[in-house]
């Protein structure tokens, strides 16, 4: 009996870690390739304003035709020659109808000067990738790819075809957006019963990993213009009625005001399973803001900008322009103004607010652009158990949780068109701490590969008989 120490010692220092380490971890072949993928899409600039996204499909094409998918299963074009969206199928035995598998390829702008690193070089630096997009949305379009050519090899039969789109510019929206144009122009392409998309990501606190996050529903944007125009004058002879000081004054308003906190069925149901998570005085008030109290949730709304963005449709200055010479009184003043609007909350209702927080005539407040609405996606068992299964059997104990997120995404455009649209990733990050769209984006190297194998592991589940 002396050697069972040693032996389950020898376990721990080496059966056991090298165990673990399968099961959250794929070869170090396939990640590689998934590392090669994403350090080259992160390295193309593709900026929703100034970029382009045809490289990106281009260099996934080159990737999908040398692991010997063939042409006819790939397609690559879009709205306008620079923003072209990939498509690939994966054929299955056709026993279900396709799921889809998206992922954008355009980022947010992003400034060297801004930046302590360069954002279109991709750096592993302490256990983190950095680059703009190395969150938002590359990894997941670099995953999608690296495991389908990982499913072609090893020879994988779906009993569904497997497609996998990344598409143009979902920042900006817009008149190139890549899934708006496949669902207007090639919809064969991508019609399938439902669709996994970004949205939902992994929340950790502290380093421990808290839920996997599944959104089901999403805010819904409106960019409102604040514009004071005047007839200006000469700066040496001012006067009280200021354009740059009524907007500044409307902004200032608009700083402190805060639209009600309430809660709907997802994030209700949310905030009751994230009760039974959180630990200390924060889980007692979860437990509250489910059941609508209004004391509760301001606690939780004041402890993370996350929750409150849960819980409150919020609007927020983002765009500035006004004045038009060193030494003479602004004609013009005007802000942007971002809304993300909870789906209960009506376009109506958002702007006859504003206009009473900034409370002062000669600020024109008008809506910019066209808000698109859709619905939640049902929560299916089937998406559902295997994200669950899934999950559990990677990070065990760390349930996945349904959620309605801040940000939108395409998963709107799907939704509307009737392809009920998951966002789901497994990609961990602190949740106070998300750098999408911000300076010095990044995600850890670890949290990468794991997703990459959470990925691989759930569209298998969900893509093999008897599931
Ligand atoms: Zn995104």
């Amino acid at each position: 009996m002396k050697t069972l120490p040693v032996r389950s010692m020898l376990c721990a220092l080496l059966f056991c870690a090298a165990g673990a380490r399968a099961q959250t971890m794929r070869p170090e072949a396939e990640r590689k390739l998934a590392h090669d993928i994403y350090k080259e899409f992160v390295e193309i600039q593709s900026g929703y304003m100034t970029g382009a996204t045809t490289p990106v499909a281009e260099a996934a094409a080159a990737r999908l035709r040398a692991a010997g998918f063939p042409d006819s299963d790939i397609f690559v074009g879009g709205a306008n020659p620079r923003k072209a969206n990939l498509v690939v199928r994966y054929h299955g035995s056709g026993g279900r109808k396709p799921i889809l598998l998206l992922a954008h390829t355009d980022v947010v702008e992003a400034k060297r000067e801004d930046w302590s690193t360069d954002p279109f070089q991709f750096i592993e630096k302490d256990g983190y990738y950095y680059g703009r997009g190395t969150g938002d949305d590359k990894a997941q379009a670099a995953v999608w790819i690296a495991n389908l050519i990982q499913y072609r090899k090893e020879g994988f039969q779906p009993d569904r075809d497997i497609i996998v789109a990344l598409t143009a510019d979902e920042e900006g929206g817009g008149p190139f957006n890549g899934v708006d144009w496949l669902l207007k122009n090639r919809r064969d392409l991508i019609d399938a019963e439902f669709a996994l998309n970004e949205g939902g990501w992994g929340e950790e606190a502290g380093g421990k990993k808290i839920s996997n996050d599944v959104q089901v529903s999403e805010k819904y944007v409106i960019n409102f213009r604040f514009e004071v125009r005047n007839k200006g004058g000469h700066s040496s002879l001012p006067v009280a009625d200021n354009a740059i000081y009524h907007l500044a004054g409307a902004l200032e308003r608009l700083s402190r005001f805060g639209f009600p906190l309430k809660t709907n069925e997802v994030t209700a149901a949310y905030f009751k399973q994230m009760a039974g998570i959180e630990a200390g005085a924060v889980s007692g008030d979860m437990a509250k803001v489910a059941e609508g109290s209004q004391e509760a949730m301001q606690r939780v709304a004041a402890a993370s900008p996350a929750w409150n963005a849960t819980l409150r449709t919020t609007c927020v200055a983002t765009l500035l322009e006004g004045g038009h010479a060193l030494n003479a009184l602004p004609q013009l003043a005007a802000a942007n103004v971002n809304c993300r609007v909870l789906p209960e909350d009506s376009v109506e209702y958002v702007k006859g607010a504003l206009e009473q927080v900034v409370a002062d005539d000669q600020v024109a407040v008008t809506m910019t652009g066209h808000p698109s609405k859709g619905p939640g996606s049902p929560l299916r068992p089937d998406v559902l158990q295997a994200i669950r299964q899934v999950t559990d059997r990677l990070w065990p104990g760390v349930p996945a949780v349904p959620i309605m997120v801040m940000g939108a995404t395409d998963g709107n455009y799907l939704r509307l068109a009737g392809i009920p649209t998951y966002g789901v990733q497994g990609f961990f990050m602190d949740r106070n701490d998300i750098r999408f769209h911000g300076r010095d984006e990044r995600l850890g190297v670890q949290s990468f590969y794991e997703a990459q194998t959470f990925l691989y592991e759930l569209v298998k589940t969900l893509s093999k008989a008897g599931n």
